[in-house]
C-alpha cells in the first residue's frame, strides 16, 4: 500500500501558531538614532523570520506581537541595538505541530 505524503510549506506551518500578545513589547530598540545614522544594512529587516522589524518613515517599526522568540535579534543586530527578553509569562507565541 502506498503511503500518502502531505507536504506543508513554511507559511502553512507558521499559520498553525497562535499568539497571545502582551500590551507591552518584550523587544526594545536601545537607541533609534543608531538605526538611522549608523546602520546602512538594516539587517533586522532581513534576518527576522517573522518580519517583526520594518523600516518605515525613517525609523524602525517593531511589530513585537508576531515574534517567534527565536532569539536571532539578540545576536543579529550589528550594533547590538536590540534589547531582547522573553515575553512575560503567559504571553507570546504558542507553537503547534501539524
Ligand atoms: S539592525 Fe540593529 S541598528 Fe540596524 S536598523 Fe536594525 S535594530 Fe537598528
Ligand atoms: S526573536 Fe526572532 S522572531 Fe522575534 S523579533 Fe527577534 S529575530 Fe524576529
Amino acid at each position: 500500500m502506498r503511503e500518502l505524503k502531505t507536504e506543508i510549506n513554511i507559511d502553512d506551518k507558521l499559520y498553525l501558531n497562535r499568539w497571545k500578545p502582551d500590551h507591552q513589547s518584550h523587544l526594545e530598540i536601545i537607541d533609534p538614532k543608531v538605526c538611522e545614522a549608523k546602520c546602512s544594512g538594516k539587517d533586522c529587516t532581513i534576518f527576522c523570520p517573522a518580519r517583526v522589524y520594518e523600516w518605515r518613515d525613517g525609523r524602525i517599526a517593531v511589530g513585537y506581537e508576531g515574534c517567534l522568540e527565536c532569539g536571532a535579534c539578540r545576536i543579529g543586530c550589528p550594533h547590538q541595538n536590540i534589547r531582547w527578553r522573553y515575553p512575560r509569562g503567559g504571553y507570546g507565541v504558542q507553537f503547534r505541530l501539524a
